[in-house]
C-alpha cells in the first residue's frame, strides 16, 4: 500500500464511521417518532399480497410509470442507486489498492457490463429528472408548479449527489483503464474506456477518485441523517415499508373507497360504550394518528404529484395535500422530543408529564407541543381550518401518490375530532347534519315524499315486501328521491330496468340517507346511526339470501360506495353495482337496444366516487358508446385523473368562499371539448355541473345529463318518460 492509499484509506474510513454513526442515530430517532403513533393491527395481514404489491410498485414502478417520462427516468435512477451502492462498496477496495474490486462479482465481465449500462442510463435518468425539476421550479415565470412548497435545495442536493457519484464511478474505471488495471472489453464497458482515453496514466488516480466518491456518498448520508424530515432522500428506504403496510394492498385504489372506522387504541369505536374522556374521538394531536400515519408523513418525497391534481389547490384554495402532509411531518418531528420525554396531553387536556420529566426538553419542542393541530395562523395552528374544510375527499392525491400516502383518511380523522368534540365546522353544514338526524335526508324533505318520483310512470314500481322475487333492490338515494334533476335519472333507470325485464324493487319510505355526507364531514356518530338503520332494513329485505343474491343497484356513487364498501364494517354484506354497470350489462346482453343515436357531441365526467374510488371507468363509456352518434369526446382530465365537481366530502353542503369555483373550472374544461352534452353518473356532479353551465350562461347550448337519460333517449326516443318534469323538491 503506497502513501496515497494510506491517506485515502484513513480518510475514507473516518468519514464513513461518522456517517454511519449519524445514520444509526437518525434511524433510531425516526423509529421512535413513528412508534409514538397509535396502534393499528390491521396492517399486518396477508403478507404475501403485501410483499407482491410492494415489489410490483417499487421494482416495477407501476404507479410512477403513469407519469411515463418521469417514471422511466426515476426507475433508472432507482436501479442505479441500488447498483451504485455496490459500486460505493467497491470504492472501499479501491481506496486501499488501485486494482481493488468487489469480491466474487467484481472481476466478472457481465457484472462490469451491467453496471456500465445501468450507470449510463442512471446518468441519463438523473439528468432528465434534474431538467424536469428545473423546468417546474416554483420560481419560473408563469404557471403553478407541483414543487411549490417543496424544499428545493434538498431535491437539487440529492440529484447532484446521484449525478456526481455516477460520474465518479466512470472516473475510477477510467483511471483503471489509463493505468492498465482494467481488463474488460470495450464492447462491455465503452464509456469507461472513453473516459480512460482522456485521463493521464496516474497510479494514485483510482484511489483518489474512489475517495472522492466515498466522500460524496458519505456527505449525503451525513446530510440526510442530520435532516430526518428530508423525505426526498429518506423515501428510498421508507417507501418499501410504507407501501408494504398500505391499507388495502390487494385493491386497485388502496386508501380510496371506504373510510376507515373511527378507532381508539387501534380498536373500532363502539358509540354505545365510547367515552370521550377515555376514548380517542378522531385526531386532535399529531401523536393520535396511527404509526402508519406517522410513517406516511415521514415518507413523503415532496414530489407534488398530489398537489398538481388537487381540485382545491388548482382553484386557489389554501389546501395542498403535499403541504398538509409536510406540515404534519414537520410538526411531529419538532414535537417529538417533548413527547419522547413523556409529555403530551391526556384526553381531558391535562399534561401527562411531570415538571422534572420536561426539565431538559428543548424549549422549541415544548412550544411545538402547545400548538393546536387545527388552528389559524394567529392561533399558531399546524393546519388551518380553511385547509381542513377545503377537501372534497376526491382522492386524486391518494391516486397519484407514488408512495401510497393515505391523505383522505388523515383529513377525515382530523375532521372527526373537530365535529364530534369541538363542534367546529362550517356553520352552513349544520343544517344538513340536523336534517340527517331529524329527517333522514340532507334536504329535510318529508319521508312520506320519498316515492313521489314514481308518480306518472306508465308502470308500477314494486316495493320490497310487496314482492320478494326481485333480483335487484333499487337503492334510490336521497338525491334520487328528492332532487329534481336526480329524479329524472331515477325515473330513467326505473324505465330502462322495466324495459329490460329486470325484476327490481325499491324500499320506498323504508330507505334513509346512506350516511355518506355525515361520515365525510366527520360526524361518525350520525353516520353510524343512519348506517345501522339501513343495514337492519337491508338485511331484513334480503333475509335468507346468500351474499351473491343480495344485489343492490344504486344511481348515486356515494351511496354505491357507502353501501358496497362501508356497510360491511357494520355487518351489511351486499353486492352493489352502479346503474351504469347494470345498464352496460343489459345493453351488452341485448336486453336493451339503442335505436336512435344521440348526436351533437358528448363528453363524460367521471364522478370521483365511481371512478377513482371504485374503478368504474369503462361501463358508463360503454353505455354512451352504444347510445351516441360518433365517438365520445374525452376531456383532458379523465378517468383516474378526472377533476372533481366540487361536491364530495360534504362540500356540497358548504359554501365555496375561497378561490375559483371548482365546478366552474370543470365546466370550462367540458365546454372546451365542444360537446353539446356533458354526461354524468352522479346526482351531485349533475347539480354542480348544471350550476356551472348555468353560471356561465351556457344553459341553452350545453346540457348536463345522466348517462341513463342519454341511453333512454336512444332506446325509447318517442317516450323518454324519465325526462318529464317532476314536482319541485319537498321540504
Ligand atoms: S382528496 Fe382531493 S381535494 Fe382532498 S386533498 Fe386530496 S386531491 Fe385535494
Ligand atoms: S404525491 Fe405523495 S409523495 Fe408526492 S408530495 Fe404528495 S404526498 Fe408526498
Amino acid at each position: 500500500m503506497g502513501s496515497v492509499q494510506i491517506v485515502t484509506t484513513i480518510l475514507a474510513f473516518a468519514i464513513t464511521a461518522v456517517a454511519v454513526w449519524l445514520a444509526v442515530r437518525a434511524v433510531m430517532k425516526m423509529v421512535a417518532v413513528i412508534r409514538l403513533g397509535q396502534p393499528d393491527p390491521t396492517r399486518f395481514g396477508d403478507k404475501g399480497t403485501r410483499t407482491k404489491t410492494m415489489l410490483a410498485e417499487t421494482a416495477g414502478h407501476t404507479r410512477m410509470l403513469r407519469w411515463s417520462v418521469v417514471g422511466a427516468a426515476h426507475w433508472f435512477v432507482m436501479v442505479g442507486f441500488i447498483v451504485l451502492s455496490l459500486l460505493v462498496l467497491e470504492a472501499y477496495f479501491e481506496v486501499v489498492s488501485p486494482t481493488g474490486e468487489l469480491p466474487l462479482v467484481g472481476a466478472w465481465t457481465f457484472f462490469n457490463a451491467l453496471t456500465e449500462l445501468i450507470g449510463i442510463l442512471g446518468i441519463v435518468g438523473i439528468l432528465v429528472l434534474m431538467a424536469i425539476r428545473l423546468r417546474n421550479r416554483p420560481t419560473r415565470p408563469g404557471g403553478r408548479s407541483r414543487f411549490t412548497g417543496s424544499t428545493m435545495w434538498q431535491g437539487y442536493f440529492v440529484e447532484w449527489v446521484v449525478l456526481l457519484v455516477l460520474i465518479f464511478g466512470f472516473v475510477i474505471r477510467g483511471f483503471k483503464v489509463a493505468t492498465d488495471h482494467f481488463e474488460y472489453p470495450v464492447w462491455a464497458t465503452p464509456l469507461s474506456h472513453a473516459v480512460g482515453a482522456a485521463l493521464p496514466n496516474w497510479d494514485a488516480g483510482v484511489s483518489v477518485a474512489a475517495l472522492i466518491k466515498i466522500v460524496i456518498s458519505m456527505t449525503w448520508l451525513i446530510v440526510i441523517s442530520l435532516n430526518v424530515t428530508m423525505g426526498v432522500a429518506w423515501h428510498r428506504f421508507l417507501a418499501f415499508p410504507n407501501i408494504f403496510f398500505k391499507r388495502d394492498p390487494g385493491r386497485a385504489g388502496s386508501g380510496l373507497g371506504a373510510l376507515r372506522p373511527m378507532t381508539s387504541q387501534g380498536k373500532p369505536l363502539d358509540f354505545e360504550e365510547a367515552d370521550p374522556e377515555k376514548d380517542q374521538f378522531g385526531v386532535a394531536q399529531v401523536e393520535q394518528f396511527s404509526w402508519k400515519g406517522l410513517l406516511d408523513f415521514s415518507t413523503c418525497t415532496e414530489c407534488g404529484r398530489c398537489q398538481s391534481q388537487c381540485p382545491a389547490w388548482n382553484t386557489g384554495k389554501p389546501l395542498s395535500p403535499k403541504l398538509l402532509v409536510l406540515s404534519l411531518r414537520d410538526h411531529a418531528y419538532a414535537k417529538a422530543p417533548y413527547l419522547l420525554a413523556g409529555g403530551g396531553k391526556d384526553l381531558t387536556g391535562e399534561e401527562k408529564a411531570t415538571a422534572a420529566q420536561l426539565a431538559h426538553v428543548d424549549v422549541l419542542a415544548l412550544a411545538e407541543g402547545d400548538k393546536p393541530l387545527i388552528g389559524t395562523a394567529e392561533e399558531g395552528g399546524v393546519i388551518d381550518p380553511d385547509v381542513l374544510w377545503s377537501c372534497t375527499t376526491c382522492g386524486a392525491c391518494v391516486e397519484q401518490c407514488p408512495v401510497d400516502i393515505e391523505h383522505v383518511d388523515h383529513i377525515v380523522d382530523m375532521r372527526r375530532y373537530q365535529v364530534l368534540i369541538e363542534s367546529s365546522f362550517p356553520s352552513e353544514a349544520g343544517v344538513m347534519l340536523r336534517n340527517l338526524e331529524n329527517k333522514g335526508n340532507p334536504w329535510g324533505a318529508p319521508q312520506n315524499t320519498r316515492e313521489d318520483w314514481t308518480k306518472g310512470l306508465d308502470f308500477e314500481v314494486p316495493r320490497v315486501g310487496e314482492v320478494d322475487d326481485f333480483e335487484y333492490l333499487f337503492w334510490v338515494g336521497c338525491a334520487g328521491a328528492f332532487e329534481d334533476r336526480a329524479k329524472k335519472t331515477t325515473r330513467a333507470v326505473a324505465t330502462l330496468l322495466n324495459e329490460a325485464g329486470v325484476k327490481f324493487a325499491i324500499l320506498g319510505e323504508g330507505e334513509t340517507c346512506s350516511g355518506d355526507p355525515a361520515r365525510r364531514i366527520g360526524n361518525e356518530f350520525v353516520f353510524q346511526m343512519l348506517a345501522q338503520q339501513n343495514v337492519e332494513t337491508l338485511n331484513e329485505a334480503f333475509e335468507g339470501r346468500e351474499k351473491s343474491k343480495r344485489k343492490i343497484v344504486a344511481t348515486c356513487p356515494h351511496c354505491f360506495n357507502t353501501l358496497g364498501n362501508e356497510y360491511g364494517q357494520l355487518g351489511g354484506e351486499f353486492e352493489v353495482v352502479h346503474h351504469t354497470q347494470l345498464l352496460a350489462h343489459l345493453v351488452a346482453t341485448g336486453k336493451l337496444t339503442p335505436v336512435q343515436p344521440v348526436d351533437g357531441g358528448v363528453t363524460y365526467h367521471d364522478p370521483c366516487y365511481l371512478g377513482r374510488h371504485n374503478r368504474v371507468f369503462a361501463p358508463p363509456r360503454e353505455v354512451l358508446g352504444t347510445a351516441i352518434a360518433g365517438e365520445l369526446t374525452e376531456m383532458p382530465r379523465n378517468s383516474e385523473r378526472s377533476f372533481c365537481c366540487g361536491a364530495g366530502g360534504a362540500r356540497m353542503w358548504m359554501e365555496e368562499k375561497i378561490g375559483k369555483r371548482i365546478n366552474v373550472d370543470r365546466v370550462e374544461e367540458a365546454m372546451s371539448t365542444g360537446a353539446k352534452t356533458v354526461a354524468v353518473g352522479c346526482p351531485f356532479c349533475s347539480t354542480m355541473l348544471n350550476d356551472g353551465v348555468n353560471g356561465k350562461g351556457a344553459g341553452e347550448q350545453v346540457e348536463v345529463v345522466d348517462v341513463a337519460s342519454v341511453l333512454l333517449r336512444s332506446v325509447k326516443p318517442e317516450q323518454a318518460p324519465g325526462e318529464k318534469e317532476t314536482a319541485p323538491v319537498a321540504g
